[in-house]
């Protein structure tokens, strides 16, 4: 792995450098990144302006809110609507489902909570001993941990977890048969967890890598560090987060991950099933795992939405976007019949959403 320092004392000069170097190579590329942080960086400080038009920047699904498939979000829902608590985070509950969002569900009498960490979905459990609580999970390696070591901790027994967490690396493997990309910028809160190995494989198969954090020149350091192994003709994963991305990675929470869960094939929305590509919580931890608990209170009910979703003409074109073979630009309801107010797919809800960071920055 090549080591830069992308530390930097004077931002805009050294961005004004990265500018440059990125201008200066000849041929066409097609980098891309793999997380909504970065896109929201990307689209609040116009990077993509910055480039000449043959170096595109496509985001692909980096999203957690946007690639939780539909199933998982009638799930919740039917859970709520069954006379559980069911508590997530703030942008789960207003991404629609088949028929309705979690927030609709509120509003129909279920109830719904927010929480900003799974501790206060406990702390909601051991308040609330005559209910049962299901926490919603949703996020990537980033959040996974948190998750893991409250697991491992004990949990009541009116406790559950519903889980839709995902993988990244996976995600990669696929795109790689399915889109015309030259290389993949990684996301850096990823990798200070993972480390960068488990993007040597890709490295391998000849795409050139960058994990990058997420200030603007941090992306621009990842573009370059990219052109300049396509230019030299090598594929290598490359650091340009040094300052918080070991090659390692964090070993304490990998084996607290580790410790909690087995690693499954997942649903993403617009990719389908990706095999290894998601967390289910180990057999000894099965009391606690929704999806074992209360299979037989939805199953019935999921099965009818999938019917109906089957019937539905869709119009919104997230799935597409989250694959980098869209952008919002190509969605004739974005910025008219869909605003972050008024959101009809989750690209729009989740501020990490494609939908939702060019509605706030790359509006005339
Ligand atoms: S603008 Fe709205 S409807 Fe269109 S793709 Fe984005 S989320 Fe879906």
């Amino acid at each position: 792995m090549t080591k830069q320092d992308p530390f930097v004392k004077n931002p805009v000069e050294v961005q004004k450098k990265l500018v440059e170097n990125i201008a200066a190579y000849p041929k066409s590329a097609r980098i891309m990144h793999i997380c909504g942080t970065h896109e929201r960086t990307i689209a609040k400080y116009g990077i993509r302006s910055l480039l000449p038009d043959r170096i595109e920047v496509l985001s692909g699904p980096g999203c957690p809110v946007c690639v939780t498939p539909d199933d998982d979000i009638d799930t919740a829902i039917l859970l709520a609507k069954k006379g559980l608590t069911v508590v997530t985070f703030g942008d789960m509950l207003r991404v629609p489902g088949t028929e309705e969002s979690l927030f609709d569900a509120r509003a129909e009498g279920a109830d719904v909570r927010m929480v900003y960490s799974i501790d206060d979905a406990v702390k909601l459990a051991e308040e609330n001993p005559d209910k049962e609580i299901v926490f919603f999970s949703i996020g990537f390696e980033t959040t996974i941990p948190t998750t893991a070591a409250v697991v491992r901790r004990g949990l009541p027994s009116n406790f559950s977890i519903y889980t839709s967490l995902k993988l990244t690396p996976p995600a990669i493997n696929l795109l790689v048969q399915d889109i015309n990309v030259d290389a993949f910028i990684a996301p850096g809160h990823v990798a200070v967890i993972t480390g960068t190995v488990p993007y040597e494989k890709f490295a391998k198969l000849g795409y050139p890598i960058a994990v990058a954090g997420f200030e603007s020149y941090d992306i621009l350091l990842g573009i370059k560090m990219l052109l300049d192994q396509m230019a030299a003709g090598t594929s290598n994963v490359e650091n340009a987060y040094l300052r918080a991305v070991k090659t390692e990675g964090n070993p304490i929470a990998i084996k607290m991950m580790d410790e909690a869960f087995d690693i499954v094939d997942a649903e993403w929305r617009g990719l389908g099933i990706i095999p290894e590509s998601g967390y289910r919580l180990k057999d000894k931890y099965k009391e606690y795992d929704a999806a074992v608990k209360y299979k037989s209170v939805y199953e019935d009910s999921l099965n009818e939405l999938r019917e109906i979703r089957k019937k539905k003409k869709k119009n919104c074109i997230c799935a597409t976007i989250l694959t980098g073979k869209a952008t919002p630009a190509d969605c004739p309801m974005f910025e008219k019949a869909c605003k972050p107010t008024n959101p009809i797919g989750p690209c729009m809800v989740s501020d990490e959403g494609m939908c939702h960071s060019w509605y706030k920055y790359c509006r005339d």
